[in-house]
């Protein structure tokens, strides 16, 4: 079998897999493959540091042969729903939470994927990005040094692009989707980075004055931070606000075309 037959029986095989355990765990989502290189050279420095640090001994012949598996998972139509509701008149903190709850559910559903995935395929699985960390920090910088961009993954392995609101946008389920990644030490079958397709749509500028900023303010990030923190304030139980994904799913230029399960 030639190479690039190896590659693409892989890719079918892990593909095939994830799309079990999706079955299996009742959830919709979405996998791609990059080159371990093309992620690590995106990184921040720092994050760069952190990679090396993960994958020790094995980081040089990564570099050379490695790949990134990017997984993700999605919310569902009605969670979205629970973000900033304001039936009654006035945000409804108590229904945010059900969204934030759905955050954490997510969040350890992809860690077990990513660990069944790496059992089964000889990876690394880098968890999803994690919570309970903003309280703890002074600085949105701190939490750079903590994690691995999995959007850098994920635009890369062509699951979405970055929207203007930072996020990867998916062309189904727009950024309503959570992510893990898996490393393995093999080329896979890579596909084609995402481009921006945002043009002109500005619905998630509309609700959020950071992101509207994000050019003129030292770093609208930190600002994000601290808006999860008065809703932490408010009872919300985890780091979430989600305004700016409620924005692009329902609001945006491409709101007729985005679509989850109910
Ligand atoms: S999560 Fe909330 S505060 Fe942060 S960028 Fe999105 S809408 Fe703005
Ligand atoms: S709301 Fe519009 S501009 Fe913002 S990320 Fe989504 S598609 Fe892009």
């Amino acid at each position: 079998m030639n190479n690039q037959r190896a590659e693409a029986t892989r890719s079918e095989e892990i593909t095939r897999y994830f799309h079990q355990l999706l079955k299996s765990s009742g959830e919709e989502g979405d996998i791609g493959f990059t080159k371990f290189r093309t992620v690590f050279d995106e990184l921040m420095p720092i994050q760069q540091e952190k990679l090396k640090s993960i994958t020790g001994t094995q980081f040089e012949s990564l570099l050379n042969e490695g790949s990134m598996i990017s997984i993700g998972i999605t919310y569902r139509d009605r969670n979205i729903n629970f973000i900033e509701s304001k039936d009654s008149g006035e945000v409804d903190y108590k229904l945010w939470n059900i969204y934030a709850r759905e955050y954490d559910r997510l969040n350890q559903i992809l860690n077990q994927m990513s660990r069944d995935i790496a059992d089964r395929f000889d990876g690394i699985p880098l968890k999803a990005t994690m919570g309970g960390l903003i309280g703890k920090i002074d600085h949105v910088k701190e939490y750079f040094e903590m994690v691995i961009s999995h959007r850098v993954v994920a635009e890369n392995a062509g699951i979405g692009w970055r929207g203007k609101n930072q996020l990867t946008i998916h062309e189904k389920f727009s950024c309503a989707i959570r992510f893990a990644t898996i490393i393995v030490p093999y080329p896979l079958s890579m596909s084609d980075r995402s481009e921006s397709k945002c043009g002109s749509c500005t619905a998630c500028e509309d609700v959020c004055t950071f992101i509207k900023n994000r050019d003129i303010l030292p770093d609208y990030r930190e600002n994000c931070r601290r808006y999860m923190l008065f809703l932490k304030s408010k009872g919300i139980e985890k780091d979430i606000c989600g305004k700016c994904i409620k924005a692009c799913y329902q609001s945006s230029i491409f709101k007729e075309v985005f679509s989850l399960r109910s």
